[in-house]
């Protein structure tokens, strides 16, 4: 399913929720998460509808791809600091034991100087 209807991020990237923008195009949309647990929190996701890893198939290949090379360029520009003293930490629950809330997979970027409010180990 291209678009699940009762997604929130389906929803988000369809504008009927608002949401604060990091980045979009044809195949991906970004933005702030809105509960952050670090001073730089921002969620990467692809637009097709995907409800976790556990559903990737070889055709998702390049949209990950895209994802995993975007997610530096927009750590950078969002208020992570320089590498190797600053960074990034990349997150992607998947599934109940994985601790994913929302049912449409997405990418986690988190940084900024610690400590964070959340996963500081
Ligand atoms: P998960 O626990 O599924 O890996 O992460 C879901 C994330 O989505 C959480 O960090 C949560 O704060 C964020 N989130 C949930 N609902 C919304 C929303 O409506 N807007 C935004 N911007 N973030 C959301
Ligand atoms: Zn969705």
């Amino acid at each position: 399913m291209a678009h699940d209807p009762n997604c929130i991020f389906c929803k988000i990237i369809a504008g009927e929720i608002p949401s604060r923008k990091v980045y979009e195009d044809d195949d991906v949309f970004a933005f702030h998460d809105i509960a952050p647990w670090a001073p730089v929190h921002f969620l990467i996701i692809p637009k097709r509808h995907i409800p976790s890893m556990a559903q990737l198939a070889p055709d998702d290949a390049a949209v990950m791809g895209k994802i995993m090379t975007l997610a530096p360029q927009l750590a950078f520009e969002n208020g992570c600091r320089p590498y190797p003293e600053g960074g990034f930490r990349i997150m992607i629950n998947t599934g109940h034991d994985g601790g994913q809330e929302v049912r449409h997979l997405h990418v986690h970027v988190l940084g900024g100087p610690r400590p964070w409010s959340k996963g500081n180990d």
